[in-house]
Parts: structure tokens; C-alpha cells; sequence
């Protein structure tokens, strides 16, 4: 089974949400709940002072679950040893330079090490899911949400698979710190979910409780019922794996509620984040599982822009290694997006390069203009074609924002397509805002780059969509967006008036 484009999408989404809700909670970490309104950003800081956009241990225990999975794709699956001691190394190596190592986890990781060095000379697996066991046998209590928080990108190496075989090997990696049966569920019922997320789309946290006991299913049933009847702060807990789970399902239904797409992925994590307490750990919970819904393409620009942290990745990272894992190819690809060049040399003349007609800072392109950018002073570049990952030389990675949108008057051929087409006008904007110049291109600045100049430009010249496209039009003689692309033009008009066409707010004038 090969997934489609929009599965593909939603694959690549889940660890960029993860990490998204990570950061944008980690700033607010054990605060008290904030009232309805109150902006929340990735400003980092929180009481392990992270820099802003810097994502958590959240994210950093979910990436060597990734890599292992991609590293190790034997028959034996996610819990083969070989995977899952190439996992926990991975955690060893983050947890001895991280400054966030949940207390649970560290003891864990601390007993590992003591049990590892009694019986050869590196830590494995076994003495993890030892150590844990200990540990839950000793305490009776290891149900913290740790494991949670890390689970999702299991999934999506469970595609093809048996759910059953999904919810076994999720009890298992959950194992290796947190024993727990409702720890071990808890990420069965959330890596369920998000399986189902990426090959339907659909949110449905309820998919894999037939596959429990008739008496826990009862009981997460229950669970789920409540959460469905509160709000994220109502969980007061929420460092409780159930709770946590009870948190984050609790902003996606509670959001859901008066939003949808792209709208309800952001309006959750926020509703997680002002939910208060373990902010990051909830937010990233709800991230994996709506990433995997909604795609990488619903996640806003101004999140992924300088998305980071251990072990130095970025949100392009993510979104390949997610995209990888959920191909199924089993190792690291050497096509798109890991591809170091993308060949355009079949498409003709992408050479075509002018000044926006309404802005002097901007240019519109070919995908040959990027061979200019140094000439031309460029510092910013907004591409909405695929690029191999040097195809863009001496512009930082923040300055380089990625939209992922297809030529073509498909409805379904793109995800979200209103939206990604204003998110890369709102992006030429900001680095206007920020006093960039900026190349905007496609491959041959036919009908993806000029639908956005014309979007960006009836912002800046307050005039209407089709004066600001026609204005393009005489720039960029070939202009001709696809019929789908005119529609959203037209659509954006009707639904905002003139010159509101921008994501970024209406334009009062
Ligand atoms: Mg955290």
C-alpha cells in the first residue's frame, strides 16, 4: 500500500505538530490556567529556561523512536530489541546534556545505567524494561505521562500493520520507562488514533478501544466521556498519564467544537497550553494526534518557522522523517524531501524573474532564480515547489519557509489549499516585516507563484484580488493560475472584501 499525497501530508505532520505543541507550551510549563483570550506563543522561557521555538524533551524522546524505526524496519517491527535499544541509547544520550529529564524517566534511565554496567558494557533495552518494572513493583505507581508524550510516531510505522500488533508494540515501548497498564493503554488507544488520523483523517480517539478488554474499554470509555465534558484546565493532574490523555482529547473536542482544519489544529493547542500545569507534555500529546489529522500542511508557518531543538533538527527534519516512516520504505530515502537536488531540467525556461509590481522588496521566480538570490541581495525565499535539501544556498533555514502545494484544479490533489496559498503570502509579509528582501517562486511563476503575489499584493496596495492579479499579469506574462487557484481567489475576495485577502487579518482601510 502506497499512502496517497494527503496521507503522505498527514504522516509528515505528526511529529512537526508534536513538537509544535511542545513549544508552544514549554514557556508555560506548571503555570496556572489562563482565561479564554489569552494569547499564547512560542516565547519560550518556563522553568527550564528554553529558548523560544525550542521544543522539549517531548519531542526529544519521540525523534530516536523515529530514527530507530526508520534505522531498524525488520519484520520484528517497533519492538524488535535491536530497535528498541537503539532507542533508549538515543534517550541515555539525550538525558545526559537535557535540562527537562521528567523525574520518572530519569530515575529510570539512572537504574538502567546501574543494571547495564552489572551486566555488560552498554545499556539495553532489557535493562530498561527492567528498571521499569522494578520500579512499578516497588512504587505501584508509574503512571506518569512520559511515555505518552513520545508515543505518536510509533504509529506510523504501523500503516500496513495490525492495529493489534500497533497496540502491543506501543505497550511495550511505553514499558521501557512507564510499566504501568495505564500508561501502556493509554498509548495504545493515542498511537490507534493517530494511525486511523493518517490514513483517513479523521479524529477519532474511540478507534482502537474494541481492541481492549470489554472491562477497560469500558473504563477509557468513560475517560473519554469526561473529557469530552471538560476543558483542558478541568485536569488538574495532568502529569497523570490519564489525565494527560483526558487534556489533550479534551482541547481537540473542545475546540472542535467552533473550528475546523487548520483553524482546529491551532485553536486545540492553544486550548492545551492554556489548560495549564504540564503545558508542553498535553499540547505535544494533542499535537501528534492532530499533525496526524490535519498534515504538515495545516501547520502554521509562523509555528514552523524556527521550530527546534535536540538533537539540533528543525521542523523540515520532522517533516521528513515522519513522511519516511510512514512510506514504509524503511530506511532514509535518497529522493524528495531528503534528496540533496531536485531536477527541474524537464520543465523548460524556470528562469523568468521580476519585481513585484507592488512591492520592490519582493521578487516572483522561476525555481532558476535561485541561482540569483546572492546577486540580488536576496535574504528571504518563499518556495511552493519541492526543493532538494542545497537547492538554496547561503539563506538561513528560518529565512527559508516551504509551502507544499501542487499545480493542479484538483480539489484533493492539495491539503487545505486556501489556506497554504494565504500562510505563503502572511510569509512574504513577515519577512517584508522584518526588512528582508524576498524571492517568491515556483518552478516556472505560472500559477502558484503569481496567486500569491496577488494574495501578498492586495494586501500592500489595497486593492482587489483580480486588480492585484492582473497587475502580476502584466509582470509575469505567463501568468495563468489554475482554475482551483482562481477560485481561491475569488472566494478570498467575496469572504473578506478587497485587501483582506492575507492570512494575517482583515484590512481595515
Ligand atoms: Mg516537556
Amino acid at each position: 500500500m502506497n499512502l496517497n499525497p494527503l496521507q503522505n501530508d498527514r504522516a509528515a505532520g505528526v511529529l512537526v505538530a508534536l513538537a509544535a505543541g511542545d513549544a508552544l507550551g514549554a514557556g508555560y510549563e506548571f503555570g496556572a490556567p489562563l482565561p479564554d483570550g489569552t494569547e499564547v506563543s512560542m516565547k519560550g522561557g518556563g522553568p527550564f529556561g528554553f529558548a523560544p521555538a525550542e521544543w522539549t524533551d517531548d519531542t526529544s524522546m519521540a525523534i530516536p523512536i523515529a530514527e530507530a524505526l526508520l534505522e531498524q524496519p525488520s519484520d520484528g517491527g517497533a519492538s524488535s530489541p535491536a530497535a528498541l535499544t537503539m532507542i533508549v541509547r538515543s534517550w541515555a544520550a539525550w538525558a545526559a546534556e537535557a535540562k527537562d529529564v521528567g523525574a520518572q524517566t530519569s530515575s529510570l534511565i539512572a537504574a538502567a545505567r546501574r543494571l547495564a554496567s552489572a551486566g555488560g558494557p552498554e545499556v539495553t533495552a532489557a535493562d530498561f524494561t527492567a528498571a521499569a518494572a522494578d520500579f512499578h513493583t516497588r512504587t505501584g505507581r508509574s503512571a506518569g505521562n512520559g511515555s505518552l508524550m513520545r508515543t505518536a510516531p510509533l504509529a506510523l510505522a504501523y500503516l500496513r500493520r495490525d492495529p493489534a500488533e500497533l497496540l502491543a508494540a506501543a505497550g511495550t515501548l511505553s514499558a521501557l520507562t512507564h510499566a504501568d497498564p495505564d500508561a501502556q493503554e493509554a498509548c495504545g488507544l493515542w498511537c490507534l488514533a493517530v494511525r486511523h488520523a493518517v490514513l483517513t483523517g479523521q479524529l477519532d480517539v474511540r478507534a482502537g478501544l474494541p481492541l481492549l478488554s470489554s472491562e477497560r474499554a469500558a473504563l477509557w470509555l468513560k475517560r473519554i466521556e469526561a473529557a469530552e465534558r471538560s476543558r483542558p484546565r478541568d485536569f488538574v493532574r495532568n502529569g497523570w498519564v490519564v489525565e494527560a490523555f483526558q487534556g489533550a482529547w479534551s482541547a481537540i473536542h473542545y475546540a472542535g467544537r467552533t473550528a475546523s482544519g487548520p483553524a482546529h489544529l491551532r485553536a486545540s493547542l492553544e486550548e492545551a497550553v492554556r489548560g495549564g500545569r504540564d503545558t508542553d507534555t498535553v499540547a505535544a500529546i494533542a499535537g501528534g494526534l492532530l499533525g496526524a489529522a490535519y498534515g504538515y500542511t495545516a501547520v502554521p508557518f509562523e509555528w514552523r518557522q524556527r521550530l527546534h531543538g535536540w538533537p539540533g533538527l528543525r521542523a523540515r527534519d520532522l517533516m521528513m522523517l515522519g513522511m519516511e516512516l510512514g512510506r514504509g520504505e524503511g530506511s532514509r530515502s535518497t529522493s524528495w524531501p531528503r534528496a540533496e537536488r531536485h531536477d527541474y531540467s524537464m520543465w523548460g525556461r524556470t528562469d523568468a524573474l521580476v519585481r513585484h509590481p507592488h512591492d520592490e522588496g519582493v521578487w516572483l521566480g522561476g525555481v532558476g532564480s535561485l541561482q540569483r538570490v546572492a546577486e540580488l541581495g536576496i535574504d528571504a525565499v518563499v518556495s511552493l515547489c519541492r526543493l532538494g535539501t542545497l537547492d538554496v544556498p547561503g539563506v538561513a533555514p528560518e529565512d527559508h519557509a516551504t509551502f507544499w502545494v501542487v499545480d493542479s484544479p484538483v480539489e484533493g490533489d492539495n491539503a487545505h489549499v486556501a489556506f497554504v496559498l494565504r500562510e505563503a503570502a502572511a510569509a512574504v509579509e513577515r519577512y517584508r516585516a522584518e526588512g528582508k528582501t524576498v524571492l517568491l517562486h515556483c518552478v516556472l511563476a505560472e500559477s502558484r507563484t503569481p496567486t500569491v503575489a496577488a494574495l501578498y499584493g492586495a494586501r500592500v496596495a489595497r486593492i482587489s484580488l483580480l486588480e492585484a492579479l492582473e497587475d502580476v499579469r502584466r509582470a509575469l506574462p505567463n501568468a495563468r493560475p489554475n482554475p482551483l487557484f482562481m477560485q481561491v481567489l475569488i472566494d478570498a475576495e467575496t469572504t473578506s472584501g478587497p485587501a483582506a485577502g492575507g492570512a494575517t487579518g482583515a484590512g481595515a482601510h
